[in-house]
């Protein structure tokens, strides 16, 4: 058998790792913990209807983050939805498009009107001048996304909200436990959602959160949870249902105990990527600046196809090729999904940012079952892949594209 070209799998070599990796494998705390409590739930017969488990996981939430009120949801979708409602937005809303679309839909899920805004280039983030462009006598309200488990530009969206009487609310999806100079995400604007979805640091298989210091908010969002009773046979208000189940919350707390060991192997990881990737040329993993604490969930490389010689979707199918299942974020944009594709089709003109990094960005496996001898090997495969750009692309050239 001759030896390869390379020492990469796309040129015959056997892939970096026998098993895929993945971005978002779920983090699980102490299962013996989480089995006492599922028993517990069970012996209780209390299987959901905010359950003792629920209680004591959103005063845990509220606890870490510093806020009045917590009202823990069945995911933070609907998470999102309800709080959109219960602060009374409508007709169209500010949000980036450089985001998980669910920002968008929970906006559209009830007739009202994204309108995608701009971010920054340097933070992925919106940004608090183009948001104010955006601004029109439709406008209701703004909803920032702390991306990444980095902060958004809070003052100057703050700012922007305030001198147009707009409600400004986040989505916090990705930054739970983050925050900046010790001011905890969840307590900015009006409100803000957390997402504990399996995919995300922390988790509860499926879950949300929306905390706030509006406690006459709070209220009105607990009623929309659970179809707008207060009491037993008494509904005053339209409401869904949002409601977390016990094994949920049994998961989420367990979580919660586990919370600063995932944190600390997720920095072991960030920093062991950076450290790895910094000589190779084009290749930049996202920093967190020094006043902000970060749960490190996301390793987020940002491409410079003229110096690494390789574009962000060429590397994607080198890593690919050695079982690293590396995700292109956020490709395309929401507005360039449907049904904004089609109800905006203009949208793409004022997101020159957005456009330009969804080109470029793409995250890496990180986590609990991400060993740093993992990340080494990761590193090596995209160093080698950049070393020898021209014979990759020529490979790569032969085996057709990815899909859009
Ligand atoms: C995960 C995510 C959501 C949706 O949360 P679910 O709990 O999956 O419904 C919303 N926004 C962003 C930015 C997300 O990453």
């Amino acid at each position: 058998m001759t030896s390869p070209e390379l020492p990469l799998a796309l040129f015959g070599a056997p892939p970096a790792f026998v098993e895929p990796l993945h971005v978002g494998r779920p983090n699980i705390g102490d299962r013996a913990r989480l089995m006492e409590r599922i028993e517990d739930v069970l012996d209780r017969r209390w299987l959901t209807n905010n359950g003792p488990y629920v209680q004591e996981f959103e005063r845990r939430i509220r606890e870490l983050v510093g806020v009045r009120a917590c009202v823990v949801t069945c995911n933070g979708t609907i998470a999102l939805e309800i709080l959109i409602r219960a602060v009374g937005m409508r007709d169209e809303v500010i949000v980036p498009s450089f985001t998980f679309v669910a920002t968008a839909h929970a906006l559209q899920w009830q007739e009202i009107k994204p309108i995608f805004c701009d971010v920054e280039p340097r933070t992925h983030m919106l940004d608090p001048g183009r948001v104010e462009e955006l601004i029109t006598p439709k406008t209701s309200g703004i909803i920032g996304v702390h991306l990444w488990g980095r902060v958004c530009d809070v003052d100057g969206l703050q700012a922007v909200a305030d001198r147009h009487g707009l409600a400004l609310i986040y989505d916090a999806a990705h930054a739970f436990a983050c925050s900046r100079n010790g001011r905890m995400v969840g307590s900015f604007g009006r409100a803000e959602v957390f997402s504990f979805h399996a995919t995300k640091f922390f988790n509860s298989f499926e879950g949300g959160a929306i905390v706030t210091d509006d406690e006459e908010l709070a209220e009105k969002m607990r009623l929309m949870r659970n179809f707008g009773f207060r009491g037993k046979d008494n509904v005053v208000y339209v409401g869904s249902n949002g409601k977390m189940p016990e094994v949920c919350a049994a998961m989420g707390l367990t979580s919660f105990d586990a919370m600063d060991e995932f944190i600390a192997v997720n920095k072991r990881n960030h920093e062991c990527y950076r450290d790895a990737l910094d000589t190779v040329p084009g290749i930049c993993v996202l920093q967190f600046p020094a006043d902000e604490r970060s749960n490190y969930q996301y390793v987020v490389v940002d491409v410079e196809e003229r110096d690494a010689g390789l574009s962000r979707d060429e590397l994607v199918r080198v890593l690919e090729a050695e079982n690293v299942l590396a995700r292109r974020y956020f490709t395309p944009g929401a507005h360039l999904m449907e049904p904004y594709r089609s109800f905006q089709p203009q949208a793409g003109l004022v997101l020159p940012e957005t456009e330009r990094l969804s080109t470029r960005v793409m995250t890496l496996p990180t986590g609990q079952t991400v060993s740093e001898d993992d990340v080494r090997r990761i590193a090596r495969v995209i160093a080698t892949a950049c070393a020898h750009a021209d014979l990759v692309r020529a490979r790569l050239a032969r085996k057709g594209t990815l899909p859009p």
